[in-house]
């Protein structure tokens, strides 16, 4: 049962970024997608469209290693030459920083893959042949 998804109302980009900014189900906008911080629930509560299918794998990481690197070495080396702190700044801060970035980041990034995947019918939601 993929519950929305016929009507076309799951496949508008509002509803794509409503549940992602949210981490709900991308066919119903309604059911919580993680159990946990970042488990996938088998089944969504409202719809109960398969959410095990999907096939996410390591593409959140990899879009959190990319942007946040970007990001947090950009900022780093602004610090170093804005305010030349002591190294010990450095060591305290940037771990603190970029531990909480990427915790953050991960449930969205997922969320985000996991509602293109759908959208897209691509992954574990396509129409019968997985991706080759
Ligand atoms: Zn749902």
């Amino acid at each position: 049962m993929t519950g929305s998804a016929s009507t076309g109302k799951a496949n508008s980009p509002v509803m794509f970024l409503k549940a992602v900014a949210a981490c709900r189900c991308p066919s119903c906008g309604k059911g919580r997608l993680f159990q946990g911080l970042l488990t996938v629930r088998p089944v969504c509560e409202v719809c109960g469209l398969e959410l095990a299918k999907h096939d996410a794998g390591d593409g959140p990481a990899v879009f959190a290693i990319f942007v946040l690197g970007a990001l947090f070495v950009g900022l780093a080396v602004w610090v170093e030459f804005r305010f030349e702190p002591p190294l010990w700044v450095h060591l305290v801060v940037w771990p603190l920083l970029i531990l909480h970035a990427t915790v953050g980041a991960m449930r969205p990034a997922k969320a985000a893959l996991i509602a293109l995947e759908y959208r897209n019918r691509t992954g574990g939601f396509g129409s019968g042949s997985p991706r080759a």
